[in-house]
């Protein structure tokens, strides 16, 4: 089985006019990590079919920060895991509920503006649903449009799986941060994926490692291609 990393295609080859402006409604703030010394904060990270309105901080967490004190940021994290899948890894930023936002134009079956994230059309989610492929969770999104005919875009939830393999990462960057999840670096030479790492049970999910990375099976890139999806890109990830 071979794997693909899924990605954007340049802006200047989109055909589609499709663009939205849009908001996440809650997320964990960035953090200043006591162990590592890094301040970080990822966008990537996200749960858009995780509803937090019902907790008494979602106010709180309406609003994007960067956290210096540490305990206060682990606090947040506790509260939020009780309503996450068991795989969750909350690094500092992570973003829960929908889309919440403006749209135009005409979208591909699948919107790839930024490489971290998946918008699909409802009918596009539905064929590959049909075709059996594993792995496929949409979720709504608040996109509104004002204009006849607008499509339905959804957004995938990936599960996070899978692991570069050590040997295309630079030496001692293999073991996340014990305080605060984070892992220093991408691969420094061509990016390979660890095999024991990769899930058998999913045709697309996110790396573990590098939630920013999107990979699909072979399965899953044939699919693409026999249904005439357009405006994707795929990069073959060797596996050792
Ligand atoms: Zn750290």
């Amino acid at each position: 089985m071979k794997f693909y990393e899924l990605d954007s295609v340049p802006a200047d080859s989109m055909r589609y006019t499709g663009e939205y402006n849009a908001k996440r409604k809650w997320g964990l703030p960035g953090v200043h990590c006591p162990t590592c010394d890094s301040s970080w904060g990822g966008i990537s990270e996200v749960y858009p079919s995780v509803d937090l309105s019902g907790l008494p901080e979602a106010k709180q967490l309406e609003k994007a920060w960067l956290e210096e004190d540490f305990e206060k940021f682990e606090r947040l994290r506790a509260m939020v895991r009780p309503l996450v899948p068991a795989w969750a890894r909350l690094t500092p930023g992570t973003g829960f509920g929908p889309l919440i936002g403006s749209a135009r134009g005409n979208f591909a079956q699948l919107y790839m503006l930024y490489s971290w994230r998946v918008i699909i059309r409802r009918d596009a989610l539905e064929q590959l649903q049909a075709e059996g492929l594993r792995g496929l969770k949409g979720c709504r999104t608040e996109l509104r449009f004002r204009q006849r005919n607008a499509p339905e875009l959804m957004e995938l939830e990936m599960e996070q799986h899978g692991l570069y393999h050590p040997d295309c990462l630079p030496p001692g960057n293999n073991e996340p941060c014990k305080t605060c999840g984070g892992y220093d670096s991408g691969p420094s030479k061509q990016p390979m994926l660890d095999k024991a790492s990769l899930p058998e049970h999913l045709d697309i999910f996110r790396l573990r490692d590098h939630h920013g990375v999107i990979v699909i099976t072979e399965r899953f890139a044939d699919t693409l291609r026999r249904l005439g999806f357009e405006e994707y890109s795929l990069r073959e990830l060797p596996v050792r």
